[in-house]
């Protein structure tokens, strides 16, 4: 019960306990002979009435040792009981010492105490057993969970010896649960933790972390490039096919392998990065083993210093405008500006936006910095629409904001506040904004059109537009992605645009070429019938006041 205790200590409470057992047997068996009572001061005792007492003094001493020693104490206790049963036997029934009867009576009733008192601490150590285990497994495979994992992680840790951490998930394992139902998928999961049980190595810890992740701790090797084939064998164990309720099909998994101390000495950091390893080894083709290294190290690093970059710049508005001047295509004369934002580096440098715009998307910034945009965007170019009422002012928006519950009316008073026509606001979406809800996504576009405000395309050509729902939505614009221009030499190329400026004009679309940095591309786009004109060779993405003077 109490296995926390050093055997010396448990052997010396023993000691003490039988040492004063002892005593007060010697106490009772002189105070048994004293015929006359014990005088102590005014006080007039019988003998008997110590006897009592030291004999409860015995049964309490009894109950001490069992408690706190556990079963040392326990066996001690009845080792000493048997020898008094013995010998008070012997005392009362061969030398036929009749009051001495109780006192045999005595040692059997502290006897059944002692017996009573281990049973019932036993089945509560059992118990507290069993529930310890059980807050420690997985009630599926049986497996450690991932509590479980957290200590053995802790305990390697504190071991100071090197180790590997693979970071294990099945390969599309949710299309068998979406296809066959979860309990197929539960029958899968367990007959992948047998096999691994199987082979499990005397130095590796396996624990299901949840859902179809799993983990190995591997200690024991010698050099980090024996960790690759030992994991190697987890993975080989899954090639035979799996039976389950008579279907049978294939298993494959991806794991990522990160290493103590060489990645770090931080357990969180440590399955982090074999959480990466394994989102490479996936997106390898799955069915891999990757290695975390130094070049992904590098990645997440960069990756976090993005993060704070984005986050310091949303937090103290770290922003900027700039306008690219778009022009009518045959007339070269201007038709509108592209906001485009730029972030404000350490010395107030301006910085592209495009990996900024994407981390900003993952943090979940992306609909807050749209709004800035329009709302700063519609607040100054008021005045280059009061200059000139043709003039059309473009904002980009991501799916995010689009999609949000309150971009509407977020809109409608960016509108109302700035005195910004709704006829000159251009919005750009991509063909991204499709493929979540192309339902939700029109309607959207829909009530934006009602009030006014024209839609563009972006970098169409790029995406999956389908030409079969391109007419379905409420889409003014197209713009012809860079990459298309890019290569207007070529003549496959020349026909692919051609024909996207003849349908755009069909669907009553007017057509933009984007990134257009050559006079022979102009030309050639000219020739094809294309609207408008946007790119360095006419203008680069400007300043407010440059962007001003223009119209
Ligand atoms: P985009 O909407 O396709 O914007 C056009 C990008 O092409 C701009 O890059 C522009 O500077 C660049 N560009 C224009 N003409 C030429 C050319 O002739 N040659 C070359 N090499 N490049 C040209 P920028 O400003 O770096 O913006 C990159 C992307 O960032 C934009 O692509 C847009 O998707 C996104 N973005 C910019 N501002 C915002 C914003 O306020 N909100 C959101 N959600 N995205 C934005
Ligand atoms: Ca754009
Ligand atoms: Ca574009």
């Amino acid at each position: 019960m109490n296995n926390r205790r050093s055997k010396k200590a448990t052997a010396a409470i023993i000691a003490i306990g039988a040492v004063m057992y002892l005593l007060m047997q010697i106490c009772m068996m002189i105070l048994a002979t004293q015929e006359n009572p014990v005088i102590i001061g005014e006080f007039v005792i019988p003998a008997s009435t110590f006897c009592g007492v030291f004999s409860i003094m015995q049964v309490v001493i009894n109950i001490l040792l069992v408690l706190i020693t556990g079963k040392s104490g326990f066996k001690a206790t009845i080792t000493i009981l048997t020898i008094n049963f013995v010998w008070m036997f012997l005392v009362v029934f061969v030398k036929r010492v009749g009051s001495s009867l109780p006192g045999l009576g005595m040692v059997l009733v502290d006897m059944f105490i002692v017996i009573t008192l281990y049973r019932v601490l036993s089945q509560l150590s059992q118990n507290e057993h069993e529930l310890d285990k059980m807050a420690h497994t997985d009630s599926l495979t049986s497996l450690p969970n991932r509590r479980a994992f957290n200590l053995a992680m802790q305990r390697y840790l504190g071991e100071k010896n090197k180790f590997a951490i693979a970071f294990i998930d099945i390969d599309n394992f949710k299309n068998i649960n979406d296809t066959m139902g979860h309990d197929y998928g539960n029958q899968v999961l367990i007959e992948i933790a047998r096999r691994w049980n199987s082979i499990l190595g005397e130095k590796h810890f396996l624990a299901r972390l949840g859902g179809d992740e799993f983990s190995l701790i591997i200690s024991g090797y010698k050099e980090s490039s024996e960790v690759k084939a030992l994991v190697e064998r987890y993975q080989y164990c899954l090639r035979e096919k799996f039976l389950i309720n008579g279907k049978d099909f294939y298993i494959t998994a991806s794991i990522g392998v990160s290493f103590y101390p060489d990645n770090s000495t931080d357990s969180s950091v440590l399955l982090r990065y074999a959480d990466t390893a394994m989102y490479n080894a996936k997106s390898e083709g799955k069915h891999q083993i990757c290695l975390f290294n130094q070049a992904q190290m590098d990645i997440m690093n960069a990756d976090v210093e993005g993060e704070n970059f984005v986050k310091n710049a949303v937090n103290s508005q770290r922003f900027q405008l700039v306008y690219q001047p778009l022009f009518n295509a045959s007339t070269e004369k201007l038709s509108g500006y592209e906001t485009l934002i730029r972030f404000k580096g350490e010395n107030d440098e301006l910085i592209p936006p495009y990996q900024y715009i994407r981390i900003a998307e993952k943090l979940n910034y992306i609909s807050y910095i749209d709004k800035w945009v329009m709302e700063k965007s519609a607040e100054l170019m008021k005045a280059a629409v009061d200059k000139n009422e043709n003039v059309l002012v473009s904002v980009n928006v991501s799916v995010a904001f689009l999609l949000s519950s309150d971009f509407l009316r977020t809109v409608k008073a960016i509108l109302k506040r700035t005195g910004f026509p709704a006829n000159n606001l251009v919005v750009e979406v991509t063909e991204n904004l499709f493929i979540s809800s192309i339902e939700v996504a029109t309607e959207v576009l829909n009530a934006l059109k009602n009030i006014g405000v024209k839609i563009a395309l972006d970098d169409f050509g790029t995406g999956f537009a389908s030409l079969s729902y391109l007419h379905k939505l409420p889409i003014d614009v197209l713009k012809i992605d860079k990459a298309f221009i890019d290569t207007l030499s070529d003549d496959k190329n020349d026909e692919f645009v051609r024909a996207i400026i003849s349908m755009g004009h069909l669907l009553n679309c007017k057509i933009i070429a984007e990134g257009v940095e050559t006079k022979s591309q102009l030309e050639k786009l000219k020739s094809y019938g294309c609207d408008v004109i946007q790119g360095y060779l006419l203008g680069k993405p400007m300043s407010y006041e440059q962007a001003l003077s223009l119209c």
